[in-house]
């Protein structure tokens, strides 16, 4: 059976067409409409009917919580109206059964089914890009909490009245180590007169931001600024995950996002490195490891999303 695997990121929107033994079989891209949901429908309808085969469901993976079939709140879209039933109107426009999914825990599904995490039945999953997403796999099962919203590890609170977060409280994982953070971190020091080539680099790649290639390249040339304030977010992501582990006594923690796609081995082992000393009972079992399908963990979780949606109907 083909499905649709529909990615919706912050800057494109993703779709694969996925068969049965989760491989990507054709795949299109573009950029996500800034201008709200029925847009966003549009491109989605227009991506699948680009793929060379009509997929028989699809399932959709949304930056924001999802509840069932309702889309109860997406902060990182532009103009997103939480009143537009987006999934019915999908749904409709598509013709197919369409699946929901938060996208973290999408992206963690697809790592369970056919990456990293398969044949692993306690896991979380880390995802560094912009923000800091977090899913977990409980008992040999994905785990999204009793509103859809489980896995927030990125506002974990690790610094009681500390940097302030996007979410709007302090101290939260994703205000020291998430992306975007950490870039105006080093905005604000470079005005207070320390000298960094992050924002050099993001011109010389024609970025319209420090994308995770333009931190690789700046960690990669040993800029200072762009290291200390990469190295606080590491440590700060470990103790958040020391924290988790001690609650759930997990055996893998896979770091999936951006950042691990362009630092892969070396960012998981130096996310391990900040996490164990803060984890209470050392696991001879728990290892961190890099996401395995890089990019296409959520095109791959999201279609399987959609293949459930005939399978248990
Ligand atoms: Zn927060």
């Amino acid at each position: 059976m083909l499905t649709a695997g529909v990615d919706i990121g912050g800057t494109n929107i993703e779709v694969g067409l996925v068969n049965d033994e989760y491989k990507v079989l054709d795949r299109a891209k573009k950029p996500t409409p800034k201008t709200g949901p029925k847009d966003v429908v549009k491109a989605i309808v227009e991506l699948v009917g680009s793929l060379k085969e009509k997929p028989l469901a699809a399932g959709v993976g949304i930056p924001g919580a999802v509840d069932g079939d309702t889309i109860v709140q997406v902060p990182n879209l532009a103009n997103w109206d939480a009143d537009f039933d987006f999934v019915a109107k999908l749904r409709k426009a598509l013709g197919i059964p369409v699946a929901p999914g938060n996208d973290a825990n999408v992206g963690l599904l697809g790592e369970w089914l056919a990456g990293a995490a398969k044949g692993y039945e306690h896991v979380l999953g880390v995802w560094m890009g912009t923000g800091i997403g977090g899913a977990l796999i409980l008992d040999g099962r994905p785990y999204t909490g009793s509103l859809g919203a489980a896995g927030e590890i990125g506002h974990v609170v690790v610094r009681a009245g500390g940097a302030l977060c996007h979410c709007g409280r302090r101290g939260c994982v994703e205000a020291y180590a998430g992306r975007e953070r950490m870039s105006e971190t080093v905005r604000a020091l470079q005005t207070a007169g320390r000298k960094t080539k992050l924002f050099d680099i993001e011109d010389e790649e024609d970025k319209p931001r420090p994308t995770s290639k333009v931190w690789a390249k700046a960690l990669d040339d040993g800029d200072e600024v762009a290291t200390e304030v990469f190295n606080e977010g590491v440590e700060v992501l470990g103790m958040g995950i020391g924290s988790i582990l001690n609650v759930l006594n997990l055996e893998r923690v896979v770091i999936g996002g951006g950042m691990a796609e362009k630092l892969g081995k070396s960012l998981a082992r130096r996310v391990r490195e900040a996490t164990l000393p803060w984890v209470m009972a050392p696991n001879p079992k728990l290892e961190f490891v890099p996401a395995g399908l890089g990019d296409d963990s959520g095109v791959i979780g999201a279609a399987a999303l959609g293949r459930a949606a005939v399978v248990e109907a």
